[in-house]
């Protein structure tokens, strides 16, 4: 090979490095706010979308992965939302579902999910041009590197090679940040309404989710193990992005969310230990064969509501203040170690009996094998230092 063809190749493969690495540092793209502010504005002037409007909408980076990756249905909430906020035949029914208390529509996730959006929807047609206006100064590289700091303090191997910046995608949904397989979907009034500090922990509170993902496949784990990991999980990036049960209060009516949403979620937060004994109740029942395996996990899925989170804070934090946040960061990969550190810090709280524990250890635990192998070495090493 003639020199200079061999350097060309070379100069090629790192200007082509060069180029993925640069494109995965600066990745935060809002392709579906335009797309939002075109229909609101046809359906403003009393004219309906074509299907090929909502479909070029739909599309957009953020709405694609979240159609395909979140709830059926997804693209119909949408547009239900859309044609309640804008068509003003609509005022009436628009009024009547503002007018409904989280607290009564809270165990229907359906109805939860429209009245937020929709309330989301009309503080977006709201406040239009600053919403549009704060994606100019976004610094992604300074984002990242400073929700990487924060997340170290979370890792049991603050160095992890598995640790990857997550292209952030910015739409118009209900007001919250979600990790979708390859991108993290950002609601635009929510990163609108936040600090740049709770942008940062938000940020850090995602990235440790894909983290976990290499060790953990909760998808594959039998029910009530399943809600045990997604508290353990949200358990732990609560820790991240959340001060205080008073300050997440005060961050929601911030948000734009109701007073109703408020009290709910306090309500279940409350209620902890309550959730608690009646999982310890339900599992023994099907342990005794009182009832099948169908209607026990049918039965754990009521369990999590607002994500899981409301209990799984009240528990974190209970394992906080009891001193054992380390143990609960270096096992963040076992739900049996979860649920013994939150039965060793209990006070006063409801304590989960032998027979329930027992029953939860000798249950198989699926893992990702190879990584959480090579993992396990890192780790302990790490522990032993
Ligand atoms: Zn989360």
């Amino acid at each position: 090979m003639k020199k200079s063809v061999f350097i060309f190749i070379i100069v090629s493969i790192l200007f082509s490095f060069n180029c993925l690495y640069a494109q995965s540092e600066v990745s935060v793209e809002h392709s579906s706010i335009n797309g939002f502010f075109r229909i609101a504005d046809k359906l403003a002037s009393g004219i309906e979308p074509i299907e090929e409007e909502w479909n070029d909408w739909f599309e957009t980076q953020g709405y694609k992965i979240c159609i395909a990756e979140t709830f059926d249905e997804r693209d119909l909430f949408t547009r239900k939302a859309m044609d309640l906020t804008l068509n003003q035949a609509k005022v009436g029914q628009r009024d009547s579902i503002m007018n409904i208390p989280v607290t009564d529509i809270v165990s229907d996730w359906e109805s939860l999910l429209i009245r937020v959006i929709l309330q989301n929807f009309m503080d977006i047609k709201e406040n239009r041009s600053a919403i549009t206006e704060q994606f100019q100064t976004i610094n992604y590289k300074q984002w990242l590197a400073d929700a990487g700091n924060r997340l170290k303090n979370f890792l049991v191997n603050p160095v992890d090679s598995l640790i990857s910046p997550i292209p952030v995608s910015i739409l118009c949904m209900e007001p919250d940040a979600l990790i979708i397989s390859v991108i993290i979907a950002w609601d635009c009034k929510f990163f609108y309404k936040q600090t740049e500090e709770e942008r940062i922990d938000m940020l850090a509170h995602e990235m440790f989710h894909a983290y976990r993902k290499h060790f953990v496949d909760e998808s594959k784990a039998p029910g009530f193990i399943k809600l045990i990991y997604l508290w353990q999980n949200e358990g732990i990036v609560d820790l991240i992005d959340k001060k205080s049960a008073s300050d997440l209060s005060s961050a929601f009516i911030r948000y734009g969310l109701p007073q109703s949403y408020v009290d709910s979620y306090d309500d279940i937060y409350q209620s902890t230990p309550q959730t608690i004994k009646e999982l310890e109740k339900l599992t023994l029942s099907f342990i005794h064969n009182e009832i099948s395996e169908k209607e026990f996990n049918s039965k754990v899925s009521g369990f999590i509501q607002f994500g899981g989170h409301p209990n799984t804070y009240y528990m974190t934090t209970l394992i906080k203040n009891a001193g054992f946040e380390k143990e609960l960061i270096s096992t963040f990969d076992s739900p049996v170690e979860f649920m013994k550190l939150y039965n060793k810090s209990i006070a006063k709280e409801y304590r989960l009996n032998d027979e329930f524990m027992n029953y939860l250890e000798k249950t198989k635990l699926p893992t990702n094998g190879a990584h959480y192998k090579a993992s396990e070495v890192q780790r302990n090493a790490t522990l032993r230092k």
